[in-house]
Order: C-alpha cells, then sequence, then structure tokens
C-alpha cells in the first residue's frame, strides 16, 4: 500500500478536508494514476451529505469524485492496453463480476455486483472505494479508459460521468441526422447533451426556464431555444420531437414534453427528482410515445464516446478550481452558478 493525499468528509454535515488515504500497490491488472483533474458531480454532494441513505448510505471518510482525468505513472505486469506516461481516465465504475448478462452486453453500469469509484466496497483494502478528489488512483485496466491528446484535460474529466450520461441514450434512440431533439435543462449535463445532438446532426432545441442562458444554448450548438415556461413557445414543438433529453432533477411536470413528442418519441430521464412523477396515460398512449431512464454507460460505449469527442473536439465547459475551494463550489453548483462543471486542478493538492 501506499499513501495518498484526498479530500475527504468526515460525516454527512462535515466540509471535505484534506486527509492521507491507502491506495493498494499496483497487482498485475492495475493501472496506477497521477489525477490531474477531478470533475464535480451533483452525486458527489449527494453522497457526501448522505443524501442517498434509502439506497446507498455513506461510509465515511468519504472521498467523492469520479470525472478523472491524469497520467499513468505505473502499470502491473499483465497490463496491455496502457504504460507510463499515457493519458488515462476513470468514470463511475472501477470494477464488476464479468460474468453477469450486463456485464457480457458491455453494460456494465447495470452490473449487481459493480463496484463505484467511491462508496462502495473495496475488494482489495476492505472498507470502501475511495475517488478522485486525489493525486492518485489505482484502477483495473478494463476500467480505464483511453483519453484523446488533442483535448483540454480539464475539460475531459467531466465527459466520464456527465458525458457519458447523455450520450449513452443519445445513442440508444438513435440521435443523428434527420431527428429533432429537445434537450430539457442548460446545466453540466445539459450542456453536454446539447453538445453531443449537435455533433451528431440532430436539429437541438433547448428547453430552459431562463431566458437568460438563450445566447450560450446557441453558442453551445443548440439551433432553437425555448423558454419553458412561456405556453406559446411550447405550442410550436407539439408533437414533433423525436427524442427529448430530460436532465433536471428537480420536480417538473413530465406531461408538458411528452406532449411535444412525435409518433415513437422517447423522452429520456438522466436526472431523477425525490417525489415520483404523475404521468397522464393517454400521452403516452398516443403516438405510441415512450418514457425512459438511463444510467451513465458502459465501459466499451464510454470508450466510443471519449473517441467521438476527440474527433469533434467535443469537451465539457469547466471552471478549474484549487482543491481548496471545493467546499464553496458545492454550495455554488446548488445555485446553478457554475457553467457549466466544476474541474478540481489536483496540483493544488500538492501543497496539501
Ligand atoms: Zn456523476
Ligand atoms: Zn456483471
Amino acid at each position: 500500500m501506499f499513501k495518498a493525499k484526498a479530500y475527504s468528509a468526515a460525516g454527512a454535515t462535515s466540509p471535505l478536508a484534506f486527509k492521507m488515504i491507502q491506495r493498494r500497490d499496483t497487482t498485475e491488472h492495475d493501472v496506477q494514476i497521477e489525477i490531474l483533474f477531478c470533475g464535480v458531480c451533483h452525486s458527489d454532494l449527494h453522497t457526501v451529505r448522505n443524501e442517498w441513505s434509502s439506497i446507498m448510505p455513506t461510509v465515511y471518510p468519504c472521498v467523492p469524485g469520479h470525472e478523472i482525468a491524469g497520467r499513468v505513472t505505473k502499470v502491473g505486469s499483465a497490463v496491455t492496453k496502457f504504460k507510463p506516461g499515457d493519458l488515462a481516465g476513470v468514470g463511475c465504475l472501477v470494477d464488476s463480476d464479468h460474468t453477469c448478462p450486463s456485464c457480457k452486453a458491455d453494460l456494465e453500469q447495470f452490473c449487481p455486483n459493480g463496484t463505484f469509484t467511491y462508496n462502495s466496497p473495496d475488494k482489495h483494502l476492505g472498507g470502501v472505494t475511495y475517488g478522485g478528489y486525489s493525486d492518485s488512483i489505482v484502477v483495473d485496466e478494463r476500467f480505464v479508459l483511453r483519453v484523446p491528446s488533442n483535448l483540454n484535460l480539464a475539460g475531459v474529466a467531466p465527459l466520464h460521468c456527465a458525458g457519458i450520461t447523455t450520450y449513452s441514450p443519445m445513442r440508444h434512440w438513435g440521435v443523428g441526422k434527420g431527428k429533432k431533439v429537445g434537450v430539457v435543462g442548460l446545466g453540466g449535463l445539459g450542456h453536454m447533451g446539447v453538445k453531443f445532438a449537435h455533433a451528431l446532426g440532430a436539429h437541438v432545441v433547448v428547453f430552459t426556464t431562463s431566458a437568460g442562458k438563450k445566447e450560450d444554448a446557441l453558442r453551445l450548438g443548440a439551433d432553437e431555444v425555448v423558454v419553458s415556461r412561456n405556453a406559446d413557445e411550447m405550442k410550436k414543438h407539439a408533437g414533433s420531437i423525436d427524442f427529448i433529453l430530460d436532465t433536471i432533477a428537480a420536480d417538473h411536470d413530465l406531461n408538458a414534453y411528452i406532449h411535444l413528442l412525435g409518433r415513437d418519441g422517447n423522452l429520456t430521464l438522466v436526472g431523477a427528482p425525490e417525489t415520483p412523477f404523475a404521468v397522464g396515460g393517454f400521452g403516452l398512449l398516443f403516438g405510441r410515445h415512450s418514457l425512459s431512464g438511463s444510467l451513465i454507460g458502459g465501459l466499451a460505449e464510454t470508450q466510443e464516446m471519449l473517441d467521438f469527442c476527440g474527433s469533434h473536439n467535443i469537451t465539457a465547459d469547466v471552471e478549474i478550481i484549487p482543491i481548496q475551494k471545493i467546499n464553496e463550489a458545492y454550495e455554488r453548483m446548488l445555485k446553478s452558478d457554475v457553467k457549466y462543471r466544476f474541474s478540481i486542478d489536483m496540483a493544488s493538492l500538492k501543497d496539501k
């Protein structure tokens, strides 16, 4: 084992603070990575504050972070995909059972025995896994991603969660040329959704509650922007959209969006409000509309997404922060006061 610098929370109401943690020595299939940037995801905050205690209670100390980008420093003897010096990324998963039907279908995110990057039982060291708010991590090479060298690394980090979360459902539901796509909400997830839908060749309509985001939505690749409170603007799109990506994690009316779907149109949720949705049956019956959800993506698709980003020059729009500003960043994230993702510069961890 070796020691790594990290930021961790000691309890649900404690701020994140500096702590030394243990990492395992690289076994034959492991890759050791020096973390250079780590994106800040809403899941980090939920976990740190134990807000998902009913499904995944938080074990403390908690080191969050699953949008990891860095450089390989060491590889195990059986590693074939990486060598020291390579750029590398890690997302929400660091292991799975490799034998279940989901794993066999390259959908490791649905593995019943998967290991999340943080707050999951750690098979190697006991306790729970520690995530990317740290200067290093050791991960099985099957869960390490190749990062295209032409991209800005601070903006690459969020692709490992926000990127794949929005890319995967678009691929699944056939977003491409000739399709009209709606993106609801323009935050960390939504802004990636706009970039991907645009790059995949679709006609992109952004739905937002704030008229102030119009300019930015167009800059990110939207063809049209609708202020969702404006009933007339909404009505113009009734029955016309092939696929809607709904990124809103707060309570909102789904029926208004289902109404915008064309025949066989689909609305996919990637956020999960606390209260259940009220969905009218007729809105689904007419037009054979469907409502579904999506959760990150498998390793192969995550690699495909990163390669797609490399060839289309796509990264997340980030505000780079030193790790010492992480608690402040959480408060700002709650107010949506970030365009559009915080990315922690781990060089700041060097002086503690
Ligand atoms: Zn995330
Ligand atoms: Zn599995």
